[in-house]
């Protein structure tokens, strides 16, 4: 496979520290309201990723965080605290909204097929693993303990900034954020590894350490926890483009000063989900669930499917039209997998060779776009349904939009409508129960002998492209 490597700036072969052993981490939601689907956007993206390495034969350890804690709305050390912000929000405690958010977050990605990762680790569950490392940067001397808090060095590194060349002055956090300096750290990109007490008086969630009561910061949890689950070698590390700076880029400076060595090679960044106002965000407060597109009636894999149509390291703008666009075509794609017809022999070197194809595709930077066409070249292919219809199954290992499940009760659906009908009458199309009893219909008003509305209902069907052929004993239908 190749990838491109934010931290190079190059699309690169996907290499392992453990030949066939792929460790890879995930930085998690921070669970202080419903995840959006921004945010899903990477996490879909990054479901795709895992599957298809192990569809191409890795033995992959996925792990990833539930931000509980340490988590301001700067992304830096300002701004208010967004769990307790949360918690304020609806009268809860911390804990309440974590869990809550926390199982949203699960049933949001069970609905649009992203699978749980094999370790999720809340970050209140690894505070001794923090103070460990923590410890372990004061004693060698890239930590430093001022004002109470204990703050990260970044001028003990000879590399800081790893993924893009920052202008110093835009890192001014009094101006970028509005909200004031914090006057303890040495130099303005050092971030905090543990705040006391002596910040947030009403910081629900508190430890002892040696340093003081307190908690950590956002960054240390992702180090913490992916060196306990993943070890000291990670492989791939993976979140949306905007935790890159400060977020990943303090991750590394805090991992790598504390093993000695490098820590993680790979590092894959999803481009953001955005509406033609801007960004979508949290913070903002409005913003688009799973729930909301369920209650306008689209199915959460129809926006799935809209993700998967282009690329990770494009923005992608969401709207409304958008997303009918791609509804309407993974529909019309269901349907005409439902058309084939299931069982008989596959052709195993067809097969073999489309998979093939289908890998080396998708093994391009993770060609999504490419993984969907690769579907309707299936359905093109010169072979037997069984063939279409096994190698559909396969694609959908690492796609995920349940194509044979949809399609199947489609099929059942369908059966069940002509069921319905006489015995001696039977409908055949392309697996819309809609079209199939509309077809039904015009039967039985020709049976009463009442032609005007058999021909009212042949020209709405004509309308909306269906042609209707009559033969011995039931009628064929076709879109033209
Ligand atoms: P958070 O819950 O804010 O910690 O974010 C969870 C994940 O969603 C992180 O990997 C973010 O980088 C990512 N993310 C945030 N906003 C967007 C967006 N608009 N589009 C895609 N990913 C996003
Ligand atoms: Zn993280």
């Amino acid at each position: 496979m190749y990838l491109y490597n934010s931290a190079t700036h190059k699309k690169e072969e996907f290499k392992t520290h453990t030949p066939g052993r792929v460790e890879m981490y995930t930085c998690g939601p921070t669970v202080y309201h419903f995840a959006h689907i921004g945010n899903l956007r990477s996490y879909i993206m990054e479901d795709v990723l895992e599957k298809y390495l192990r569809a191409a034969g890795f033995d992959v350890n996925r792990v990833m965080n539930i931000t509980d804690v340490g988590h301001l709305a700067s992304d830096a050390d300002t701004g208010e605290d967004k769990m307790l912000k949360g918690a304020k929000r609806e009268h809860k405690s911390v804990m309440e909204i974590a869990q809550f958010y926390t199982d949203a977050f699960f049933e949001d990605c069970r609905k649009l097929n992203i699978k749980r990762p094999d370790v999720v680790q809340p970050a209140t569950g690894c505070i001794d693993e923090y103070i460990r490392i923590i410890s372990k940067l004061v004693d060698t001397g890239y930590a430093y303990a001022a004002g109470g808090n204990v703050y990260f060095d970044t001028s003990k590194l000879a590399r800081y900034y790893i993924f893009n060349d920052h202008d110093e002055d835009d890192l001014a956090v009094g101006v970028r954020e509005g909200v004031e300096e914090d006057v303890n750290k040495r130099s303005k990109n050092d971030f905090v590894l543990w705040f006391t007490k002596s910040k947030f008086e009403d910081q629900a969630l508190k430890w002892d350490s040696p340093w003081g009561v307190g908690y950590p910061g956002w960054h240390i949890e992702c180090s913490g926890i992916s060196m306990k689950y993943n070890g000291e070698y990670l492989d791939l590390h993976c979140g949306g483009v905007d935790n890159a700076f400060p977020h990943h880029t303090n991750e590394i400076a805090q991992s790598e000063s504390y093993l000695g060595h490098p820590w993680c090679p790979q590092w894959f960044h999803v481009h953001h989900l955005n509406t033609p106002e801007g960004k979508m965000s949290k913070s903002k407060g409005e913003f688009l669930t799973v729930s909301l597109l369920e209650k306008e009636g689209y199915d959460p894999l129809a926006y799935r499917y809209f993700c998967l149509q282009s690329h990770y390291r494009k923005a992608l703008v969401f709207t409304w039209e958008n997303l009918d666009n791609a509804a309407a075509a993974y529909t019309k794609l269901l349907g005409r997998i439902a058309a084939l017809v299931p069982g008989g022999e596959v052709d195993q070197a067809v097969y073999d060779e489309q998979y093939e194809k289908f890998l080396q595709k998708m093994g391009n930077d993770l060609n999504t776009s490419m993984g969907v066409t690769a579907v309707f070249d299936a359905l093109k292919l010169k072979t037997g349904d069984a063939t279409k219809l096994a190698l559909i199954g396969a694609y959908d290992g690492v796609l995920s939009l349940s194509l044979l499940e949809k399609a199947a009760a489609l099929r059942e659906k369908a059966a069940q409508t002509v069921q319905a009908g006489t015995a001696d009458y039977s409908v055949t199309g392309e697996g819309d129960p809609a079209i199939d009893a509309l077809v039904l219909q015009r039967y039985e008003a020709k049976k009463a002998k009442n032609f005007a509305e058999a021909d009212r209902i042949r020209d709405d069907l004509k309308a909306q492209g269906i042609e209707v052929t009559d033969v011995k004993g039931g009628a064929v239908w076709k879109r033209i």
